[in-house]
C-alpha cells in the first residue's frame, strides 16, 4: 500500500497488539525495501516489492527473525543486493541463528516445538552483500537521502534509516513490542537508553518527523515522543525489578522473580536481557556476584 512521501508497506498482526509492518521507498533509479517480515507474509512482501517497483536493495534493520524472513524470496524475485550491519551469521546460517538466539544458556532446556517456532519464521539463509555502517547514505532518487543511524540497544548492532529530505526514520525494535506475553528485550540497557535518548534529540531539534517502527504504526512526533518514554519507563522497570530481586539468589532464580514480578513468560528472550541487565549492573558496582549469588552491593 502507498502512504505518502515515496514510502509503500505492508502490515500483519503479529500478535494482540502487536503489528508487524515492513516498509519501502520508490526511488527514481532504484527503490529500497527495509526489513522482509516473517515467511508467512511472503506473498505481501512480494507485492509489495512488486508495487514499489525496480527494489535493488534491502536493507535489514537487525537480524531477528521476524525482519528476515521472506529474505530468500526477496533475493529470488528482485536480485536485490542484501545490507545488515552485524550478527550476520543469524542471516547466513539459520543453525547459529537458533543456537545463539534461543539457547543463551545450558539452563534453558531446547525443544522440537521452540525450534520449529522460530525456525518456521523464516525461509532460510542468505548471503549478505555488504554490511552497514552507521552514517551510510543511499540516494535512490526522488530526493530521498536515507542514513544510516547506529541505534544499539535491542540488538547490539541495529540500525535505523532516516530520510533526510523528509524526516521519515523508519526503525526496527528500539520502540518495543511491549505488549508481548515474554520479554521483548534488549542486548544493553545503557546503549538502549543512549539510542532512545539520541532519536529524542534529533526529534526535538527537527531531524526526524515521522517514526515507521516495526510494531508501532506510524507515529507523529507527539506519538514517538510518547512511545519513546514508554520504553524508557519499561527499561527502568526492568532495572528496579533486578535489583529487588538482588536478594542473594542465583541467576536463574532472578530471572524467574522478575518474570513473575512483571509477569513475562518464562523464556529464552527474557533470560538473554536479564543476563544482560545483572552483567551491566556488576561492571557499575552496584550488584555483587558472590560465587553466583546476586547481591546488591
Ligand atoms: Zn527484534
Amino acid at each position: 500500500m502507498y502512504l505518502d512521501n515515496n514510502i509503500f508497506f505492508t502490515t500483519l498482526d503479529l500478535m494482540p497488539q502487536v503489528p508487524l509492518n515492513i516498509y519501502g521507498l520508490r526511488g527514481s533509479e532504484y527503490s529500497i525495501l527495509i526489513d522482509t517480515g516473517i515467511k508467512s507474509m511472503r506473498d505481501q512482501v512480494l507485492a509489495l516489492c512488486n508495487e514499489i517497483g525496480n527494489v535493488k536493495n534491502v536493507l535489514i534493520t537487525h537480524v531477528h527473525a521476524d525482519h528476515i524472513g521472506c529474505n530468500i524470496s526477496v533475493k529470488k524475485m528482485t536480485n536485490s543486493q542484501f545490507f545488515s550491519a552485524g550478527a550476520i551469521p543469524w542471516i547466513e546460517n539459520m543453525e547459529t541463528h537458533y543456537l545463539e538466539f534461543c539457547i543463551p544458556s545450558e539452563h534453558l532446556p531446547d525443544s522440537k516445538e521452540q525450534r520449529e517456532e522460530i525456525l518456521g519464521l523464516m525461509e532460510g539463509p542468505i548471503h549478505v552483500d555488504a554490511t552497514l555502517k552507521d552514517g551510510m547514505i543511499f540516494r535512490p532518487g526522488n530526493n530521498i537521502e536515507l542514513e544510516t543511524i547506529a541505534i544499539p540497544g535491542h540488538k547490539l548492532e541495529e540500525v535505523g534509516f532516516l530520510n533526510r529530505s523528509t524526516g521519515d526514520f523508519f526503525t526496527g525494535d528500539i520502540l518495543l513490542a511491549l505488549a508481548a506475553p515474554f520479554f521483548h528485550g534488549f542486548q544493553s540497557a545503557k546503549a538502549f537508553k543512549g539510542s532512545l535518548n539520541k532519536i529524542s534529540k534529533m526529534i526535538e531539534g527537527g531531524a526526524i518527523k515521522r517514526v515507521f517502527a516495526s510494531h508501532h504504526h506510524p507515529l507523529n512526533v507527539e506519538n514517538a515522543i510518547s512511545a519513546i518514554r514508554t520504553t524508557e519507563k519499561f527499561l527502568d522497570e526492568v532495572y528496579d525489578s533486578v535489583l529487588i530481586e538482588a536478594k542473594g539468589i542465583h541467576f536463574p532464580a532472578l530471572w524467574k522473580n522478575v518474570c513473575y514480578r512483571m509477569n513475562k513468560q518464562l523464556e529464552f528472550r527474557g533470560f538473554a536481557m536479564l543476563e544482560a541487565q545483572v552483567n551491566e549492573l556488576i561492571d557499575d558496582g552496584i550488584l555483587i556476584n558472590d560465587n553466583g549469588r546476586l547481591f546488591r552491593k
